[in-house]
């Protein structure tokens, strides 16, 4: 009798030790703990996560009707993210009016900011546009973009949040 109170309270001990101890590592790496989470997380986890129209782009390629989207038209100055997982994708200064109703860059924040990946779909050849840390479809590229990459990156609005830079 008194062997098992022992081992209870010490699993109860251990339980709640194991708690707090996982509470702190939360906060202290947040930003890390999201970024592998956001790879690994199942369909029906983005499911959760995403509203109807994101999921549709993001997890299953859709695209936006032109001229809808939020950004297509944007001319603030900030950084646009990735919807699904908040990483960095581009920078205002790189957008540019390409007229086709959805925003475009002509270069990515960084290199490794986004994949780009060989999309033979609806009998087209195109290079489709990934999020480079979750993977979630942004876009496709064209080789006909301004200067100095030469390079259109067409990207569906929502599929991006952007976060205004500091005046
Ligand atoms: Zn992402």
């Amino acid at each position: 009798m008194e062997i098992r109170t022992l081992a209870l309270s010490t699993m109860i001990m251990l339980t709640l030790s194991a708690c707090s101890q996982n509470e702190q590592n939360n906060m202290s790496t947040e930003s890390n703990d999201k970024k592998e989470f956001a790879a690994e997380m199942s369909d029906e986890q983005w499911r959760e996560k995403l509203d109807a129209e994101e999921y549709r782009v993001l997890r299953q390629k859709g695209t936006e009707s032109a001229f809808t989207g939020e950004f297509w038209d944007s001319k603030k100055n900030g950084v646009y993210v990735c919807a699904a997982c908040s990483e960095p994708l581009f920078d205002s200064e790189t957008k540019f009016e390409s007229g086709t109703g959805w925003p475009s860059y002509y270069e990515a924040i960084k290199d490794g900011a986004v994949k780009e990946i060989h999309d033979n779909s609806h009998g087209m050849m195109r290079t489709e546009v990934v999020c480079g840390n979750c993977g979630g479809h942004l876009g496709h590229l064209f080789p006909d973009g301004p200067q100095p990459t030469g390079m259109r990156y067409c990207i569906n609005s929502v599929s991006l949040d952007m976060v205004p830079k500091e005046e």
